[in-house]
């Protein structure tokens, strides 16, 4: 069974058409997929996502972007919703630089408390990082000399240095569709160096549609794609 362990069904692109890209899915033989909370909105629709399908089952958290707009109370809400049976995860939640669209204290705040929450429900992580050096890194190495982390690396990009890092501390490495990119030579040489039993897959839809469609909306069935690719670099 496959499982697409990162994708963002709640978003407005799967208004239309949600129950028909669940079918899609299935029929490429994704037998369960992980809905990422990524905004206070988007984890209690994450949850009721879980709540509706038999196949999806949910994270919360708040993407950094958004890490400006965690209060307190919401804080609470979230750790109440990360209670409910099908939530397996707490996240997206990390540091972006990017675009820094909340300021980098800010980001890091958000981040400690989610990892607290995280160690306090006994909850992976699901962690994005995106233009933070080691920032990540650090955080969570400090966490690691009181306590285990448990977690995934998601939309893996980094170089072989990053990834070591990433193994080290035990996560798992998740690759999307980028995977499949013409331009992607590079990734696709330091994802060699992921073991099997680390490596989770996801599309991270409606981001990052694979190879020949891009640009397009993702969706979890096109996650065979990704599964091709990896067989390829894994020449399986
Ligand atoms: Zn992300
Ligand atoms: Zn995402």
């Amino acid at each position: 069974m496959l499982i697409d362990t990162h994708c963002h069904l709640d978003f407005k692109d799967f208004d239309l058409d949600r129950d028909a890209a669940l079918e899609r899915a299935k029929v490429a033989g994704i037998g369960r997929i992980i809905n990422i909370g990524s905004s206070i909105e988007g984890s209690r629709r994450s949850v009721a996502l879980a709540q509706k399908y038999d196949m999806v089952y949910a994270s919360v958290g708040i993407h950094p972007h958004e890490a400006k707009s965690l209060t307190a109370s919401f804080l609470a809400e979230l750790k109440s919703l990360a209670t409910s049976p099908k939530v397996v995860a707490i996240g997206e939640v990390g540091l972006d630089y990017y675009r820094n669209l909340s300021p980098k204290n800010e980001q890091i705040a958000t981040f400690e408390a989610f990892i607290a929450l995280a160690g306090e429900l006994s909850l992976p992580l699901v962690i994005h990082a995106r233009e933070c050096g080691n920032d990540v890194i650090d955080m969570l190495k400090k966490i690691r000399q009181a306590s285990t982390i448990h977690g995934v690396m998601h939309c893996f990009s980094g170089n072989a240095e990053f990834l070591k890092k990433c193994l080290d501390l035990g996560l798992y490495i998740s690759f999307t569709c980028n995977l499949t990119f013409k331009n992607a030579k590079a990734l696709r040489q330091t994802a060699k160096a992921v073991p099997i039993e680390r490596l989770l897959l996801e599309t991270d839809a409606p981001y990052l549609a694979p190879e020949g469609m891009r640009g397009k909306r993702n969706e979890p069935a096109y996650m065979v794609t990704l599964l091709d690719e990896w067989s390829k670099i894994l020449g399986l």
